[in-house]
């Protein structure tokens, strides 16, 4: 039943692309709706980004009281056991107070908010539920994503799980298989490996976060190795048999691993349940849009992990930006370049624009390297491992990407993305006064080093 109810901007979905769209739009003068089927603040809050941070929050506390002793801090028992309802619970305590600030800030901007499921039954039309039918100069489409699933036997088990469900365990599994190797997956099996379960990778492509620079595949391998987790690259899962409250894993390389849950990890899908009869052109299940946000019909915006550009919640954000302004009357271009991703291990990992390898197809390049044993900050505190690397186009010193494996390396990466984003080159960071002792002081030896400046670096 039509409402009445006509707004400049409806919104399809209230993850980080969905509400940062909305309030824009309610911020530049339009009338905004927002219609959310789950928890307002979408995978980021409620199932990604910031229940994964706070359990690999628990990853840097264990590490630095494991290695306290040596700096004279003296804990009573020598064993660290983690209570995982209790995480859980401030877990929930964190999301909770994320969602209600997020709910406030919409009503703040007089957005109003829908429960339920919206579904396009026209390029200004949205029913809610299959009910109420509310009218939108603009629509949009910020359905984000859902778990992609592989198909084979066994996979349905109940004991093999995803990230939907894994910061809802009670229990710490004793033995836990991690199907994928990228983001979601290392992050995973650096949390559950250091709460105590025996973890195991498995990963089709011949290394780990194979979309990032070798050099921090290598190296996050090697620190997940010492952590004592087994990694399996080069190898797909062929079926699954659940036997006696266990998972039997059948890899074809032969190998055959023994365990209490798997967590399914291969990556994300668009949430397409918007879309109703429309027919918005689609690439593979990803909205096709322009760099307008723009999609295949007239009114209609995408925005965020729906259309499958930059599966990341800070990209989402701007791409939800983007598509409110747009709507709004504006003509603003989305930029895909200099955008960061971060993998919250310990010790960290941080990337930004093209890998060694992409660069050297497309430039004559120079790449410099400055390690944290060398960074007096990384010394105090006893986390030396990691570098920081530079790529530069070699004539210029342009910066083409930065990658960084080492302490506070998603912090650090903001700096590399002002760095490329203002163009700023590898000759003129010398020239900004960075404080000392900081991690950031790397960044500036590693770029100095691409021009063979680097005070710190004995010279070859
Ligand atoms: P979503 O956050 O998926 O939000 C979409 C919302 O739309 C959902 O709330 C959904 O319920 C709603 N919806 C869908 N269809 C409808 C409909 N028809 N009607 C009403 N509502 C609907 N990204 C990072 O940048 N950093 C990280 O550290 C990070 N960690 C992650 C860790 C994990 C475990 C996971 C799973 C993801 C992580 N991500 C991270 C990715 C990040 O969560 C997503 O990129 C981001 O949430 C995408 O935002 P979005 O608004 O496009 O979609």
């Amino acid at each position: 039943m039509l409402n009445g109810d006509i707004y400049d901007v409806v919104v399809i979905g209230g993850g980080p692309a969905g509400y940062v769209a909305a309030i824009k739009a309610a911020q530049l003068g339009g009338r905004a709706a927002i219609i959310e089927k789950g928890n307002m603040g979408g995978t980021c809050l409620n199932v990604g980004c910031i229940p994964a941070k706070t359990y690999l929050k628990n990853v840097e506390i264990i590490d630095e009281l494991k290695n306290g002793n040596r700096r004279g801090i003296i804990l009573d028992s020598s064993s660290i056991t983690i209570d995982i309802s209790k995480l859980k619970g401030f877990k929930d305590e964190v999301v909770t107070t994320l969602i209600n600030s997020v709910v406030g800030l919409l009503k703040n901007n007089k957005v109003d908010i829908y429960k339920g499921v919206g579904r396009l039954v026209s390029n200004t039309h949205v029913s809610i539920n299959d009910e109420d039918i509310i009218e939108g100069k603009s629509i949009i489409l910020t359905g984000g994503s859902k778990v992609s699933k592989i198909n084979i036997p066994g996979i349905d088990s109940n004991l093999v799980i995803s990230s939907d469900e894994i910061f809802n365990l009670n229990d710490i599994p004793n033995t836990l298989a991690i199907i994928g190797g990228g983001v979601i997956g290392v992050e995973m099996a650096v949390a559950f490996s250091a709460f105590g379960s025996k973890v195991f990778i498995i990963e089709l492509m011949d290394r780990i976060i194979p979309t990032m620079d070798q050099e921090l595949s290598n190296g996050l391998l090697d620190e997940l190795t010492k952590r004592g987790i087994e990694v399996y690259t080069s190898n797909s899962l062929k079926k699954i048999i659940e036997q006696k409250d266990k998972l039997h894993l059948y890899l074809d390389s032969g190998e055959n691993i023994i365990v209490d849950k798997a967590l399914l990890s291969v990556g994300r899908v668009p949430d397409l349940e918007a879309l109703g009869n429309l027919n918005i052109k689609n690439e593979y299940g990803k909205i096709k849009v322009n760099e307008y946000m723009e999609t295949s019909i007239p009114n209609i915006y995408a925005a965020g992990d729906i259309n499958g550009l930059k599966m990341l919640a800070h990209a989402a954000s701007r791409m939800g930006e983007i598509a409110a302004l747009n709507a709004m009357g504006d003509k603003v271009k989305f930029n895909i370049n200099n955008i960061p991703t971060g993998i919250y291990t310990n010790p960290e990992v941080a990337s930004i624009g093209l890998t060694e390898d992409e660069a050297r197809k497309k430039y004559d390049i120079v790449v410099g390297r400055f390690n944290f044993v060398g960074n007096g900050r990384a010394l105090t505190s006893a986390i030396t491992k990691g570098f920081v690397k530079v790529i530069a186009d070699s004539r210029y010193g342009q910066i083409l990407g930065v990658h960084i494996f080492g302490p506070s390396a998603v912090e650090m990466i903001n700096e590399a993305a002002v760095l490329m984003e203002m163009e700023i080159t590898v000759y003129e960071v010398g020239q900004i006064i960075h404080g000392h002792p900081t991690y950031s002081e790397a960044l500036v030896e590693a770029c100095l080093d691409c021009i063979g400046k680097s005070i710190y670096i004995p010279r070859a």
